[in-house]
C-alpha cells in the first residue's frame, strides 16, 4: 500500500497538511467606515427617552434601512446580539408568565432560554431528521391552550417549514418567531428566511456569515411589533406615557442598543452579504456533489423551493451502512486534515436549567408555573442526530479555495475506501 492510500490515522500521509485560510469578512471598507465614526466622536446616537434620538444615531438608522431593503422586510430593528433580539421578540409579542413557547431542542441555548426571562415555559418539540429543523406535525400536535408562540430555528442555514408554521401560528392566534442566526439570505418559496414569521432575529456575532463583532437584528412587517421591539431595546418604561402606548404589557426595557461603530461595520458587511453567502453555498454544493450518496455519508438535504446557506455543511452519517461508528470515521477524517466535528449541542433540555428546574430566583420560577417535565428521550430524533448521525464540516470558519474543497472530497473518499480497515481497527479496540 502506498503512502497516499494509507489512512493518516494509520501513519499514512494526510490528504491536507497545509493550514486552511480562516474565513475573514472584514476589510478596508469596514476599517474606513469605523474610522469615520471615530472621527465624528459620536460612538452612539441613542437617548433612552422619547426624543428623536430614541431611535439611534444616523449610522444605526442607515444600517437598519439597508438591512430592511436587502431582506425585503418592512422594519429592521438593530440590537446588540441575536440573544437580545430573541428576548425583545418574546417581550414584544406580549408573552406572560406561565405561557408556553414551543422550541426545538437542537439549537444554540439562547433560543430556548429567551422565553424564561418573561416567565414562559419552553416546550420542546423534536426536529425533522432530514433538515434538523422543527418537525411540523409534532409542532402542530404540541399546540395547547397555553401555547403563545413558536420559535423556529433555521438550523445550519436551512429554513424550517416556515410558510406552514406561519399558517399554523395564524390559525391558532399565536406568534411565529424565527431564530435566523444561521440563515441570512436562506429562502423558502421565494421569501427570505427571517421574514416569514411575525418576527425574525438575525445574529451578527463574529462566527456568523456576516458580522459586526457582536450584534443582531430583529425584522418584522408589523409596525406595532416594530415599535414594541424598539421600545424594549431602549428603556420602554420611559416612552409609555409620552408616546401614548395603550398596551403596557412588557413595556419595561433594557439597553440592547447597537453602537454607531458596529452599525458602520454592518453597513459595509451588508454590501458583501450576497457574495459571501453565495460562496458558502458554492463550497457546500461542491462538497455535496463530491461526496454523492455514499454508503457512509448522506449530504445535507435541501427541501424543494428552499435555499440553504450553509452556516455549516451538516451531513448524516449512517453507522450501520458504514460498519464503523461516527467517532472513528470522524477521527480518520480529522487525521486527513479535514475540519470535521461531530454533532452540534446536546439537546438543550439536558442542561442543568431544565434538569434542576432552576432558572430565575432560588425557588425555580418559572418552572413553578408548570407540570411539564424535561426528560432524556423526549426528543429521540435530536438525540440520535447528536449522538450518532450529524457530521459537520464548517463553511463559515474557513475560506476554502476550490482546491481545498477538492482535497476534502478526496479525503472523504479515502476514508470511505478504507471502511473495512477502520472496522477492524475499531473492533480491535472495543
Ligand atoms: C449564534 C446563535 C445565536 C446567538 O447569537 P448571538 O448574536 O451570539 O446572541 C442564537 N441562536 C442561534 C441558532 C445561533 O446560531
Amino acid at each position: 500500500m502506498t503512502d497516499m492510500t494509507k489512512l493518516a490515522l494509520f501513519g499514512g500521509k494526510p490528504t491536507i497538511s497545509r493550514a486552511l485560510a480562516p474565513y475573514r469578512t472584514i476589510g478596508r471598507e469596514e476599517a474606513d467606515a469605523v474610522a469615520a465614526v471615530m472621527e465624528s466622536g459620536v460612538l452612539s446616537g441613542f437617548y433612552g427617552s422619547w426624543v428623536p434620538e430614541f431611535h439611534g444615531g444616523p449610522v444605526v438608522k442607515r444600517f437598519e434601512a439597508d438591512f430592511a431593503a436587502l431582506f425585503s422586510t418592512g422594519h429592521a430593528v438593530s440590537v446588540n446580539s441575536n440573544t437580545s433580539g430573541l428576548i425583545a421578540a418574546i417581550g414584544a409579542i406580549g408573552v406572560s408568565p406561565g405561557d408556553e413557547v414551543i422550541v426545538p431542542p437542537y439549537t444554540m441555548s439562547a433560543t430556548v432560554v429567551a422565553p424564561l426571562f418573561y416567565g414562559a415555559v419552553p416546550v420542546f418539540v423534536d426536529v425533522d431528521p432530514e433538515t434538523y429543523c422543527l418537525d411540523f406535525e409534532k409542532t402542530r400536535a404540541a399546540i395547547g391552550p397555553k401555547t403563545r408562540a413558536i420559535i423556529a430555528v433555521n438550523l445550519l442555514g436551512h429554513p424550517a417549514r416556515l410558510t406552514e408554521l406561519r399558517e399554523l401560528a395564524d390559525e391558532n392566534g399565536i406568534h411565529l418567531i424565527e431564530d435566523n442566526a444561521q440563515g441570512p439570505l436562506a429562502m423558502e418559496s421565494g421569501r427570505y428566511a427571517g421574514t416569514i414569521g411575525h418576527i425574525g432575529v438575525f445574529s451578527l456575532n463574529y462566527h456568523k456569515h456576516i458580522h459586526t463583532g457582536e450584534g443582531g437584528v430583529c425584522v418584522t412587517d408589523d409596525e406595532a411589533l416594530a415599535f414594541r421591539l424598539r421600545a424594549i431595546r431602549n428603556h420602554a418604561e420611559n416612552v409609555v406615557a409620552p408616546a401614548g402606548v395603550a398596551d403596557a404589557t412588557n413595556m419595561i426595557g433594557f439597553n440592547l442598543r447597537m453602537t454607531e461603530l458596529c452599525a458602520a461595520v454592518g453597513v459595509e458587511q451588508l454590501k458583501k452579504a450576497r457574495t459571501l453567502v453565495g460562496r458558502r453555498e458554492e463550497v457546500a454544493q461542491m462538497l455535496s456533489e463530491g461526496v454523492g450518496r455514499s454508503a457512509a455519508l448522506r449530504p445535507p438535504v435541501v427541501r424543494a423551493a428552499c435555499r440553504h446557506v450553509y452556516y455549516v455543511w451538516g451531513a448524516r452519517f449512517d453507522a450501520a451502512r458504514a460498519g464503523v461508528s461516527r467517532a472513528v470515521f470522524a477521527k480518520a477524517l480529522a487525521a486527513e486534515g479535514v475540519p470535521v466535528s461531530e454533532g452540534y449541542v446536546e439537546p438543550l433540555y439536558m442542561l442543568p436549567v431544565f434538569q434542576r428546574r432552576i432558572a430565575i430566583g432560588r425557588d425555580g420560577w418559572p418552572f413553578t408555573l408548570t407540570n411539564r417535565t424535561y426528560t432524556k428521550g423526549m426528543c429521540p430524533v435530536a438525540e440520535k442526530l447528536h449522538r450518532e448521525e450529524l457530521l459537520e464540516i464548517d463553511v463559515c470558519m474557513h475560506e476554502y479555495a476550490d482546491a481545498d474543497v477538492a482535497d476534502i472530497v478526496a479525503a472523504i473518499g479515502k476514508v470511505q475506501d478504507n471502511l473495512g480497515l477502520l472496522a477492524k481497527h475499531e473492533a480491535s479496540r472495543a
